[in-house]
């Protein structure tokens, strides 16, 4: 167990940000030490929330020289618990939500400046203000921040047509440990100029150095959107209709999600307001989105071209096209609420993978066997960005079990499914990190030459292993 860090150390960090902005006592650091959903807990003797870039430099440089333990948070909405300090009560966490400025909004260049601690769905609405858009969108926008994100490498609904965080990022400002802030805040879409720095940053969850704001790229407002909910009787059907989609939407086809109808049925029954868009239940919905930078009548024909394609074929058992905003805003809805409608239902033990798009048939065919075999009666419920090859897999508790029985199983549920996507050179982890969570089974299963290179990699920023330890790597 790492020793207490000594008081006087604790007064020296908090006199970098004075002490309004320096939390100590239990009852108000317990929330930045606690993920919402109660999965991850520890213990901080400190919240530092620095307002500006070079607070942060300074609590950086100070925590090198000290050694003690540092943990970025932004907006605490991260899956794997990297985001939180550990039990021993000897790491200090770095809320960055003070950093909130949207720095700059550039429509020539197509980019937006903004620090770590601006909450996404702030951006978008300051795009949208602009006629442009933000495209990532994600169903905890309302509190994770840009710098949380950038950290995760999110991903969300929209990385079918814009791609992930990593590939709407085209600058960072970050702060290393030692104290020294890389200034690579450029506008540029092409920089041949050496390594890729920044993208060492993105993704790496907060064990490299701080992200402080971020050059993002910003894109035309569509000028017509269509979304539709189709109902299928099998994954192969989907993955059939997603061809033909692609085939006749190209780039227009924003988004592309598959849900099982278990994960629907418990969000009916579950989250109030939410209305099934089709007569009856299927086994299978996606939730497709076709958006134009043409017209709203050219969303809308590719997207009667693809349901009539999908029927012709004997793909879509049943379907409708959103009849207006608030229509389009319900089916959405319905799938931002299929994560909260799991916890009614008992404990859950959770997947998120990705495989080849071929494969995502076969992946589920086995997975379901696997999770059978360690858990018959275990209720599979999947839903996720097909189009991606990402899919949360998901197995809820048989009815009436004890949840801590369920949770034991666990690890050997996590190991059967991470052995089909293995089998299928897939991702243990797509979108939401490593964090604490998934940590060991990394080490564990990635090739060393990866593993070693991470750890140079990180000895080589972070030699005094203040960043986010015990997270990652
Ligand atoms: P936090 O949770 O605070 O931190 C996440 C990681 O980043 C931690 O390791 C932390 O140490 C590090 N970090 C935070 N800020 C910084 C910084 N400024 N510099 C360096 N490191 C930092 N994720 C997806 O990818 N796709 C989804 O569709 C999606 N949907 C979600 C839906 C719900 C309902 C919820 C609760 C979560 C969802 N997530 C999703 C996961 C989560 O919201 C994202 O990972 C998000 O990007 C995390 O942002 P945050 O600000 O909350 O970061």
């Amino acid at each position: 167990m790492p020793a207490p860090v000594a008081e006087s150390i604790l007064d020296a960090f908090a006199a970098i940000v004075g002490p309004n902005h320096a939390l100590r006592d239990a009852g108000a650091t317990a929330v930045y030490a606690t993920d919402p959903r109660g999965l991850y807990s520890g213990l901080t003797p400190l919240v530092l929330r620095p307002g500006s870039t070079a607070e942060v430099s300074r609590i950086l440089k100070l925590a090198t020289e000290t050694g003690t333990p540092i943990v970025p948070q932004g907006g605490n909405t991260g899956l794997v618990g990297g985001q939180l300090p550990d039990g021993s009560g000897s790491e200090i966490v770095l809320s960055l939500g003070r950093l909130d400025r949207i720095r700059e909004i550039d429509l020539k260049s197509g980019t937006v400046t903004a620090e770590a601690g601006v909450v996404l769905q702030r951006l978008r609405e300051a795009a949208e203000r602009e006629g442009r858009i933000f495209p990532l969108a994600l169903g905890s926008q309302g509190s994770c921040q840009i710098g949380g994100n950038l950290a995760a490498n999110a991903g969300g609904a929209n990385v079918l047509a814009y791609g992930n965080v990593r590939d709407l990022c085209l600058g960072l400002e970050v702060v290393l440990p030692t104290g020294e802030v890389l200034d690579d805040l450029r506008k540029l879409r092409k920089d041949n100029t050496g390594y890729d720095l920044k993208n060492l940053f993105v993704g790496a969850e907060g064990t490299l150095g701080v992200i402080t704001a971020a050059v993002l790229r910003l894109f035309p407002a569509p000028k017509g959107r269509e979304t539709a909910w189709f109902g299928l009787a099998t994954p192969d059907d989907a993955l059939a209709l997603f061809e033909i989609a692609t085939a006749a939407a190209g780039g227009a086809l924003t988004a592309f999600e598959l849900i099982q109808h278990r994960a629907v049925d418990f969000a009916l029954r579950h989250i109030p307001g939410n209305r099934l868009p089709l007569e009856g239940p299927q086994p299978w919905y996606v939730l497709m989105e076709i958006s134009s930078g043409r017209s709203a009548e050219d969303a809308r024909g590719l997207a009667e071209e693809i349901a009539a394609a999908g029927f012709d074929r004997g793909l879509v058992a049943d379907g409708t096209l959103a009849g207006s905003l608030a229509q389009t805003e319900a089916f959405w809805r319905l799938r931002e609420s299929l994560v909260a409608a799991q916890k009614p239902e008992g404990a859950s033990i959770k997947h998120d993978i990705a495989v080849p798009v071929a494969d995502l048939p076969r992946f589920l065919r086995e997975a379901d066997r696997a999770v059978e075999a360690v858990c018959p009666g275990a209720r599979v419920l999947c839903f996720g960005h097909m189009g991606d090859g990402n899919l949360h897999y998901n197995a809820a508790q048989p009815p009436g079990w004890d949840e801590a029985a369920f949770l034991a199983l666990y690890p050997a549920m996590n190991r059967a499914v991470h052995d089909v996507v293995r089998a299928l050179a897939g991702s243990i982890s797509a979108e939401h990190g490593i964090g604490r969570m998934k940590r060991a089974e990394l080490l564990e299963t990635e090739p060393p030459v990866a593993i070693a290179m991470m750890r140079r990699l990180k000895a080589t920023f972070d030699p005094a292993g203040i960043m986010n330890p015990g997270k990652l790597i």
